[in-house]
Formats: C-alpha cells, sequence, structure tokens
C-alpha cells in the first residue's frame, strides 16, 4: 500500500508531485505550534518555496561550487559558528548536529522574535537531535553587537562575537551586513539570489537548506583529507559575484524552458 502523509485534514499520497514540499511545509506549520518556528517564519519559508520553485527544486552547479567553498572556508577558520534560527532547527535538527561535529563549529542559536518558551523549544529540539552544547541560551554570555538594532544583536561572547566565519542560513539582510562590518566571513544560504543576504555575504548558497546540509556534510568528510594550504586555494579560488551572476543566469534559462513547457500544453489544450 502506498504510504500517506497526514497533512492537516488531507491524506498526501507519497507520489505526490509536491509530496517533498508539502512535507516540509508540514514540518514548518507544526513547528510554528510547537513555538520553535515563528508566525513570520511561515511566511520566509513560503518565500522561500518560490524561488525553491524558480530554480527547479534542485541543487545547481553554481550551488555545489559555493558548497565547497564555503565547507573549506569553515574548515581553515579559527572559529567558526554554525548559527541556527527557529525554521532550520525543525527542518533539519539532526544534519545541524552533524555539522556541527564533522567541521567541527558549535551550534548557536541566535533569534530575530524572541518569545517567551521559544529558546527553550529550539533548544529541546536539538538536543533531541544530538547537540550536547548549545551556544546562546546562557544569559549570562550574551553580549551585544552595536551594529545592529534587532533582537539578533543580542550573541553569545563565546560563539558569533567571538567567531571568524560565522555560517548563517536563512538570515536577514541587516545581521549579515553587521557581521561583515565586525569583520567576520559569512557563509549564507538563501533561496533568493537577490536579497540583501546574498548579496552581502561572502559566500552564497542558492539552494533549499534541506538540499545543502547532507551535501556540506558529505564535503566536509571529503576535505578533511586535505591540507589547510589546498583548503585555501579552494576558498581563493571562488568568485561569489560571478557564481550568483551564473545563478540568476541559470534561472534565466529554466523559465524559458518553463515557458516554452507551458505554452506547448496551453497550445493542446
Ligand atoms: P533580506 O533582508 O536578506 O533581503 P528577507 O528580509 O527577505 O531577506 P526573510 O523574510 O527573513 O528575508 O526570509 C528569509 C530568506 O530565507 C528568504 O530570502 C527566503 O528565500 C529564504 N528561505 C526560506 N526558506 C528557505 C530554505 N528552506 N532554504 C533556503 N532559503 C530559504
Amino acid at each position: 500500500m502506498m504510504r500517506e502523509m497526514n497533512h492537516g485534514d488531507d491524506k498526501i499520497p507519497k507520489d505526490h508531485p509536491r509530496y517533498q514540499s508539502l512535507t516540509f511545509r508540514h514540518k514548518i506549520i507544526e513547528g510554528m505550534k510547537e513555538l520553535v518556528v515563528a508566525e513570520a517564519g511561515l511566511i520566509a519559508h513560503g518565500r522561500g518555496e518560490c524561488f525553491d520553485y524558480i530554480i527547479g527544486e534542485q541543487t545547481l552547479e553554481t550551488a555545489k561550487k559555493a558548497m565547497k567553498a564555503a565547507v573549506a572556508l569553515l574548515l581553515i577558520s579559527k572559529k567558526p559558528v554554525i548559527s541556527v534560527n527557529g525554521n532550520v532547527a525543525i527542518l533539519v535538527p539532526d544534519l545541524l548536529v552533524s555539522l556541527s561535529k564533522v567541521i567541527p563549529a558549535p551550534l548557536e542559536i541566535n533569534l530575530f522574535y524572541r518569545k517567551e518558551g521559544r529558546m527553550e523549544a529550539i533548544t529541546k529540539v536539538l538536543t533531541k537531535a544530538g547537540a550536547t552544547r548549545l551556544l546562546g541560551i546562557d544569559e549570562s554570555h550574551m553580549v551585544e553587537i552595536e551594529e545592529l538594532s534587532s533582537n539578533r544583536r543580542i550573541v553569545d561572547l563565546h560563539g558569533i562575537y567571538q567567531g571568524d566565519c560565522i555560517f548563517v542560513p536563512l538570515e536577514d539582510g541587516d545581521r549579515t551586513e553587521a557581521l561583515r562590518k565586525l569583520g567576520k566571513k559569512v557563509i549564507a544560504v538563501d533561496l533568493n539570489p537577490i536579497s540583501r543576504t546574498a548579496i552581502w555575504a561572502d559566500i552564497t548558497i542558492i539552494d533549499n537548506i534541506v538540499r545543502v546540509m547532507p551535501e556540506m556534510i558529505k564535503i566536509a568528510g571529503e576535505l578533511k583529507q586535505l591540507g589547510k594550504g589546498e583548503l585555501k586555494k579552494i576558498v581563493d579560488e571562488f568568485d561569489n559575484k560571478k557564481n550568483i551572476q551564473e545563478t540568476l543566469n541559470m534561472i534565466i534559462e529554466y523559465m524559458k524552458a518553463q515557458k516554452e513547457e507551458a505554452f506547448r500544453v496551453l497550445k493542446n489544450k
């Protein structure tokens, strides 16, 4: 019998063309009920889905290149940190813990919406996934980044504050800019290739976080065999601006093909 997923009142068959996408949407909704995801996180996810659609819900070659450079940079950094928000915590908790261990780089919870109980809910999800040490939760270690006015200015002294390379999946542009101004290297994962985050980051991975995490863990396993010099070469040879431009060209080509296909169907309808 075909396996089904319970999506609200509806049963989604496993061979539904949007099964994957609906599964993650369902996780986000459940995450909101458990306080892990903020209400605005639902909207951010929807925006992500829209951009995922126009890249064909696939990992582009440009994203793979960016991931390789990102892993190399994380491996050569002295104090790399992985910043975690509610959406990322609910979508890929186990993979966050795995990446944190393989680099190694600590996980720091950093939130825009600090609703009561949220920090605890996210801590619970990550701990259940195997996280043994989490930053961003001990009030006595928290300091403020002056360059930022939102809640995300509150960071951990032993994490983002001292970190030299911050991995920021699903970020807001203001913080990416602030982290850059503080002299930190920023690696972003963002499906929107023209968001302020994408433009401001040192390395921009234009892909869905659910596809990025397993790929980065795999790459980390491979690149850990290399020496510092070779890793540095990978980072130096990567051109973020060119990579974003190439991604935009790929999106244009994909959309042109989709347009042709839609016209063909419409004509024969
Ligand atoms: P910016 O300030 O950088 O212009 P924004 O204010 O548009 O960004 P948000 O509304 O906070 O950003 O949305 C977060 C971003 O995360 C969006 O650009 C969205 O495309 C992206 N996003 C959402 N879900 C995912 C996902 N699963 N994987 C990768 N990116 C995602």
